[in-house]
C-alpha cells in the first residue's frame, strides 16, 4: 500500500501515518522527495485499507498497488511526471533532444560538438567522461578532467549536461561539477548500491535499460532510485540483445508504448546505441518520436572517423541537423513540441 502525503505535510503527520502502519504489524518505507513524501507499507497489505489513512491529517490519498514496482507505477500517479532539468521540461508533450559525443576527448572536440548540437536545436549536451568499455585496453575516458571539458563546452551555449556515473566514489565530483543529469548505463542498471546512492541526491537521473533486462526488472531498478527519495527519473531504451547479429542491438520501440502504460516516468530513446550504425539512427529517431518518446539521446561527433569510442554510430553535426529537421516533422504530426 502507498500513502501519498500532501506536499506541505509535516513531520508529525508523517509520523502518525508511520505509527498507524506499524500498529498493524507492517514495516514502513518513507521516500522523501523534493515535491512530496510517499510512504510505503511493507508486509501483509490485506490488513490495511485506504479508509484507515485517508482521513488522517496531511494525507492526500492512499491505495493498494498490485505491481511489484510501486512508486514508479502509473497505478497511483495517473498524470505523467515532468522532469525539469535546468528549465528543460522532459515529459511535457515535447521531444527533447540530448546530443553530443560518446566520449569527452579534448576541449576542441567538445567545443566543436557543442557548437554543432546547439545550432541544430539540441536542448541538452551529452559526453562520457567515465567510460564503461568492454576491453580494459580501450580508451577509458578523461575522468574528472572530462567533466570540466563537457561543462565548459556546454556552458557556452547554455546547455545542461548529461554524463555517466559508473562508481559511487565519483558522485561528489559530479556534484562539484554541477552535472545536471546523471546517466546510469546499461551495464549498471542493476548495480543496486549505485542506484541507492543516486536515490539520495537531488539530481535528475537517466536510467538506461540493461541490455538483457526485462521491463519489469528495469522498473524495479527505477524503484530503487525512487525509494531513496529521488523521484526525478527518466528511463532510456537503448537497445537489447537478441538473436539478431546484423546490427549491434535491437531498439525495442515496443517498450516505449508499454512503459507509457506502466509508469508515469518520462521515457527517452537512444537510437545510437540502439542500432550501432549512424545510417540507421535518423530512421529510428523518427520511430521513437512517433511511438511517444519524451526525448532522444544521440551521439554526435565533429569527426566520427577519429572518435575514440562509438565512431561508427556517431553522426556528424551536419547529419545531426538533417535528423532534427526530419524528427521535427514527425513531432509536428504527433502534436509534440521540439
Ligand atoms: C553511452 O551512452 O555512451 C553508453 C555507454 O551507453 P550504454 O550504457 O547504453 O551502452
Ligand atoms: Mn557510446
Amino acid at each position: 500500500m502507498i500513502i501519498v502525503m500532501q506536499p506541505d505535510a509535516g513531520e508529525a503527520e508523517i509520523s502518525a501515518v508511520e505509527a498507524r502502519i506499524r500498529s498493524h504489524g507492517l514495516e514502513v518505507h518513507v521516500s522523501r522527495g523534493t515535491e512530496r513524501t510517499l510512504i510505503g507499507a511493507i508486509g501483509d497489505e490485506r490488513k490495511l485499507d485506504p479508509e484507515m489513512f485517508d482521513p488522517l491529517p496531511g494525507v492526500e490519498r492512499s491505495m493498494h498497488i498490485l505491481k511489484p514496482y510501486k512508486l514508479v507505477a502509473r497505478e497511483w500517479h495517473k498524470a505523467s511526471t515532468i522532469v525539469d532539468v535546468a528549465g528543460v521540461k522532459i515529459g511535457a508533450n515535447a521531444v527533447q533532444v540530448i546530443a553530443g559525443p560518446c566520449s569527452v576527448e579534448t576541449q576542441p572536440q567538445m567545443d566543436a560538438a557543442a557548437d554543432g548540437v546547439a545550432a541544430a536545436g539540441a536542448r541538452l549536451m551529452r559526453g562520457g567522461a567515465f567510460k564503461p568499455r568492454t576491453s580494459p585496453y580501450a580508451f577509458q575516458g578523461k575522468g574528472v578532467d572530462g567533466l570540466a571539458m563537457l561543462r565548459d563546452a556546454a556552458a557556452r551555449h547554455g546547455l545542461p549536461i548529461v554524463t555517466e556515473l559508473m562508481d559511487v566514489r565519483m558522485l561528489d565530483a559530479f556534484l562539484e561539477h554541477k552535472v545536471d543529469v546523471i546517466q546510469i548505463g546499461t551495464r549498471n542498471m542493476q548495480n543496486f548500491d549505485l542506484l541507492k546512492e543516486v536515490g539520495r541526491v537531488d539530481v535528475p537521473v537517466i536510467l538506461k535499460r540493461g541490455m538483457s533486462a526485462t521491463i519489469s526488472e528495469w522498473l524495479m531498478a527505477a524503484e530503487y532510485i525512487a525509494a531513496g527519495g529521488n523521484h526525478r527519473i527518466m528511463l532510456c531504451e537503448r537497445g537489447i540483445r537478441t538473436f539478431e547479429t546484423a546490427y549491434r542491438n535491437v531498439l525495442d520501440v515496443t517498450a516505449v508504448a508499454v512503459l507509457k502504460r506502466e509508469t508515469h516516468l518520462p521515457v527517452i530513446v537512444d537510437p545510437s546505441h540502439g542500432t550501432g550504425d549512424y545510417r540507421s539512427v535518423p530512421a529510428l529517431a523518427r520511430a521513437a518520436a512517433a511511438v511517444g518518446a519524451d526525448g532522444l539521446i544521440i551521439e554526435v561527433h565533429p569527426d566520427p572517423a577519429r572518435a575514440l569510442s562509438d565512431g561508427p554510430q556517431s553522426l556528424t553535426p551536419a547529419k545531426f541537423e538533417a535528423l532534427m529537421v526530419s524528427v521535427r516533422q514527425i513531432a509536428e504530426v504527433c502534436g509534440l513540441r521540439m
